[in-house]
């Protein structure tokens, strides 16, 4: 974005955010909170709503997703990979403001790192943190974290991660944490932790927590644990007692990996432990007033349909009866030759007896046919339909509450949101210069004075402007090559 429209963007802020909040907001959030959806697109959204509404009421309740509307985000990867995106490469667009391939994590298509919104943050003073459901090295979570030529080098992403310094590390991942990578870890002031009840003794610190081998377990399978909410409300806490500020990434990661399932009933319990952390931070958004929260999806997996079979219906009363996910189910009766009446409480509903037959056959071909079989019913019953078992190029909605949050309305570019969100972050502590046509001669390598107001410690007060002109032109970042700067790296 050109410094131009940001300039007049700031100056429209103020209104529509006083609207949004009757509080009186700052036109700029101290902390940040981008929260990501995996594969979350337009339809999850819709059929969550059909999925919570309450059938005692007339009305369809408004969802936290209705109530915090933006606007709407395009995907699409670089070129080279076509219309169709991955969670790496939109990651990589949603962390660094830049498209690259699929596959790619915060690296341009040349290979080469891309600076993050998060390291930026940290050269600004802020304090950076995840709360995720996959894997911390999985590919949203890296791409925010670490940089690599592909997602696929876990192990890499995983000692990589380390040198981000984020306060904050919350999710799945230990098999790819050895006792000598923990060590590492440990050097480097994290407290390590295995158990999420295990978190409640800390409040302050580096926190390296995870809590499943691989991802968390599916929510449907332990509906009372609230494991990504609890993480998220962690995790602000932990982060605001930084004073300068945070920046905080939530991912509701397996929204996608149940839509790559073309699993309903396990995408909508996905959904609601996801709404449930949105609602954390909203709270907190709301309680503070100085913070941003920006919500969007990466993009849409499995190209849900709600109503299928040309029927206009779609029977949500059957999605909530159901009280496990088809994995779970399948591997409990797998082995079980009375798996009849199990199978039908978790359900909620009889079978008929072309059901019956199906998944009797189904069971003598193993655990997998006999999910996918549990799935076909579900999906018949309920009118669902899908289209691929992998990702589409629809574009997906932008969520957002707290200052600034005006930014987000309309149509944008994933890579949009980055630079928005990097356009807020508070500016490297430079002084206040009046340069004068005869300022002696710069002393100081560009570089060396780059990184000295880098690294201006904020207890410091801020330089006067009544400081000798040869002071002041030891630093040459002023406003005005900021400027320079900022529309240069815009193209
Ligand atoms: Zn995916």
């Amino acid at each position: 974005m050109s410094s131009k429209l940001l300039a007049l963007l700031l100056l429209v802020l103020p209104l529509t955010a006083a609207a949004a909040d009757p509080l009186k907001t700052p036109s700029k959030p101290k902390n940040m909170v981008i929260m990501i959806g995996d594969g979350m697109g337009p339809a999850y959204t819709s059929a969550y709503r059909y999925f919570k509404d309450n059938p005692d009421t007339e009305e369809i309740e408004q969802t936290v997703f209705d109530r915090l509307l933006a606007g709407m985000a395009s995907t699409y990867p670089a070129p080279v990979s076509g219309y169709v995106t991955d969670s790496a490469a939109a990651a990589t667009a949603l962390a660094t403001g830049h498209k690259s391939y699929n596959g790619a994590i915060s690296v341009d298509v040349n290979k080469a790192p891309l600076p993050t919104l998060f390291e930026k943050a940290r050269e600004a003073g802020l304090a950076t943190g995840i709360a995720v459901s996959s894997q911390i090295n999985h590919a949203t979570p890296a791409a925010f974290l670490a940089h690599n030529e592909s997602r696929k080098n876990y192990d890499e992403l995983a000692k990589a991660i380390l040198d981000s310094n984020a306060e904050v590390l919350l999710g799945g991942g230990q098999k790819y944490f050895d006792e000598s990578l923990l060590a590492d870890y440990r050097a480097r002031g994290y407290q390590h932790f295995t158990d999420i009840a295990a978190l409640d003794t800390v409040s302050s610190g580096k926190v390296l927590g995870l809590f499943a081998e691989v991802q968390l377990p599916w929510v449907i399978d332990n509906p009372e644990a609230h494991q990504l909410s609890r993480l998220t409300a962690k995790a602000l806490e932990i982060l605001s007692q930084n004073d300068k500020g945070f920046v905080l990434l939530v991912e509701g990661s397996l929204i996608d990996w149940a839509g790559h399932n073309n699993d309903i009933v396990t995408a909508m319990a996905e959904m609601d432990e996801f709404a449930r952390a949105i609602e954390v931070v909203e709270e907190f958004v709301r309680t503070r007033g100085d913070t941003l929260m920006v919500v969007t999806a990466d993009h849409n997996t499995g190209g849900l349909s709600i109503g299928a079979d040309d029927e206009y219906l779609w029977n949500a009363a059957l999605l909530r009866g159901v009280k496990a996910s088809p994995d779970t189910m399948a591997a409990g009766i797998i082995a079980n030759e009375a798996w009849q009446t199990p199978l039908e409480t978790q359900l909620g509903f009889t079978l008929e007896s072309d059901e019956h037959q199906a998944l009797s056959r189904a069971r003598m071909q193993g655990q997998d046919v006999l999910g996918s079989a549990i799935k076909t019913i579900i999906d018949k019953r309920s009118y669902t339909g899908w289209t691929s078992g992998g990702h589409t190029a629809l574009d997906v909605q932008v969520f957002a509450q707290g200052p600034a949050s005006g930014l987000f309305i309309g149509h944008q570019d994933n890579t949009e949101i980055a630079q928005k969100m990097m356009s807020l972050l508070p500016k490297p502590k430079k002084a206040a210069v009046v340069v004068e046509p005869t300022a002696p001669t710069v002393t100081l390598s560009p570089e060396a004075a780059v990184s000295e107001a880098a690294g201006t410690d904020a207890a410091k007060p801020p330089v006067q402007a009544q400081e000798t002109s040869q002071e002041a032109s030891l630093n040459p970042e002023t406003e005005a090559s900021q400027e320079i700067e900022a529309s240069a790296s815009a193209n």
